[in-house]
């Protein structure tokens, strides 16, 4: 198994160390051999360093590992000259098409909670955002918008049948997935198929694909609707499927209800590869004083694991990424789990090793 090992930018390099020795340590405790690495060079500091935001090769040998994982990449201290980001990683979801990006939101016991209803304590979904198309198509691949005159600006949003079906079949996958484990595995499309002829036809196709998953139960929502609905209920909700820009509002949305930007966890998966990665940044403030919450890139890191356990036909792969969630899991119902982020007294460190010794010590 190759991973093509991107740690970045700040904190990044921090947290997807952790990841590593974590991820190491769940394929120790159920017997497998460890992962090969490919150190891909990119971010900020490299393009300081070098005038390249990746090593030359660097995205060729991405596409050629099982998985990329990432820890963070940017500094908005260093720029392109014409004041934009440094951000390879978003030329890999080009190249890669990356099209399914995966964002679960659960809560954990002794962690930050927004809503006081005791209900919240269930909240644990999955909101799956296209990440290819949709809203954000215009700024992907004309890099601006489109400029009508001088008193017009125009974006587009493109749903295409080829993206969208592969988007609605990984989305009942993933409930049907969901429901094995113990989920109740249903499928809400989040879109406004009333006003945008794109978004009637994001809902057409999620119709199509339906009919292969007659074990599935969906339901319809406006976006709008959904954004109320994740503040008023959001332990009602499973997997929620929708287009590129709903899903970017509705996923902070939903990760501001439950912990911090350190336990959002990411993965943006393709036909042939999959990228893994916190949802946060490289946090410049924090960098180098072993504060940052690595979780976010631990749970991407069980994220990964299941990938691999399916592309790879290794089911024992599963075995290891649960293991990880349910040490996060126990580490918090145990108060073991108290990261700086959140007013604890527990830094990068302390935390790394808290869930190293919960997989060490289960049996
Ligand atoms: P990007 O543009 O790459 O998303 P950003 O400017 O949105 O980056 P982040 O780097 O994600 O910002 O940081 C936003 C805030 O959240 C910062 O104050 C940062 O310290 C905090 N933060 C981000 N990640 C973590 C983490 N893992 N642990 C603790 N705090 C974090
Ligand atoms: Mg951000």
């Amino acid at each position: 198994m190759r991973i093509a090992l991107i740690k970045g930018d700040g904190i990044g390099v921090d947290v997807a160390e952790a990841a590593m020795a974590v991820v190491e340590a769940a394929l120790r405790r159920t017997g497998q051999t460890l992962p090969h690495y490919d150190n891909i060079c990119a971010g900020a500091g490299h393009y300081k360093d070098t005038g390249l935001d990746i090593e030359a090769d660097g995205e060729q040998r991405a596409g050629a590992a099982d998985a990329i994982f990432l820890g963070a990449i940017g500094l908005p201290s260093i720029r392109h000259d014409d004041g934009t980001e440094i951000s390879p990683h978003l030329r890999l979801r080009d190249r890669f098409g990356l099209y399914a990006g995966v964002r679960p939101v659960k809560a954990y016991p002794n962690a930050p909670q927004r809503l006081a209803d005791p209900r919240a304590a269930g909240i644990d979904l999955v909101i799956l955002r296209e990440s290819t198309e949709g809203l954000f198509y215009s700024a992907a691949t004309h890099k601006r918008s489109l400029v009508v005159n001088d008193d017009e600006v125009q974006d587009i949003l493109r749903i295409t049948r080829k993206t969208t079906t592969k988007l609605h079949q990984f989305a009942f996958n993933l409930a049907r997935k969901r429901r094995e484990r113990g989920s109740p595995g249903h499928l809400t499309c989040v879109d406004k198929a009333n006003v945008f002829t794109s978004l009637a036809f994001f809902r057409q196709l999620f119709d199509e694909v339906k009919g292969a998953f007659p074990d599935v139960p969906v339901g319809y929502n406006y976006v709008d609707a959904q954004a109320l609905d994740l503040v008023r209920k959001p332990w009602d909700f499973d997997v929620l499927v929708t287009e590129n820009m709903f899903g970017d509002i509705l996923s902070d949305l939903a990760g501001g209800l439950v912990g911090g930007m350190g336990m959002a966890a990411c993965a943006e998966i393709g036909d042939t590869t999959g990228l893994f990665q916190p949802a946060h940044g490289s946090a410049p403030d924090i960098m180098g004083q072993d504060k940052a919450n690595p979780l976010a890139a631990i749970l991407s890191g069980a994220l990964m694991l299941d990938y691999l356990s399916e592309k790879l036909d290794r089911p024992v792969l599963s075995e290891a990424a649960e293991l990880i969630n349910s040490s996060v899991e126990t580490g918090f119902q145990q108060n073991n789990l108290r990261p700086m982020e959140f007013g604890g007294d527990m830094g990068t460190r302390d935390v790394t090793r808290q869930v190293l010794s919960y997989i060490e010590e289960t049996a």
